[in-house]
């Protein structure tokens, strides 16, 4: 995800507001980029960005420096 797209509405509900969330590798891996998989299998957890209100996924990230940015830009 870009920096930029951090701040975008989400499309199911138009919140803005997102959550990061870190969660354990689940077993149904549908829909999770094979790259972000793979990283998320080897440190054990799997970081989602998420909608704040309807919790509408907008990415799996495999990149934790975004935490970072994130908070800088949007808050
Ligand atoms: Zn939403």
């Amino acid at each position: 995800m870009k920096a930029e797209d951090y701040c975008k509405k989400c499309p199911e509900c138009g919140c803005a507001d997102k959550n990061i969330d870190i969660v354990k590798v689940p077993k149904k891996t549908e829909g999770i980029p094979e790259d972000v998989l793979e990283s998320a299998l080897e440190s054990g957890k799997l970081t989602i960005i998420r909608c704040s209100n309807c919790r509408h996924i907008f990415e799996y990230s495999k990149d934790r420096k975004m935490d970072v940015e994130f908070k800088r830009i949007c808050i």
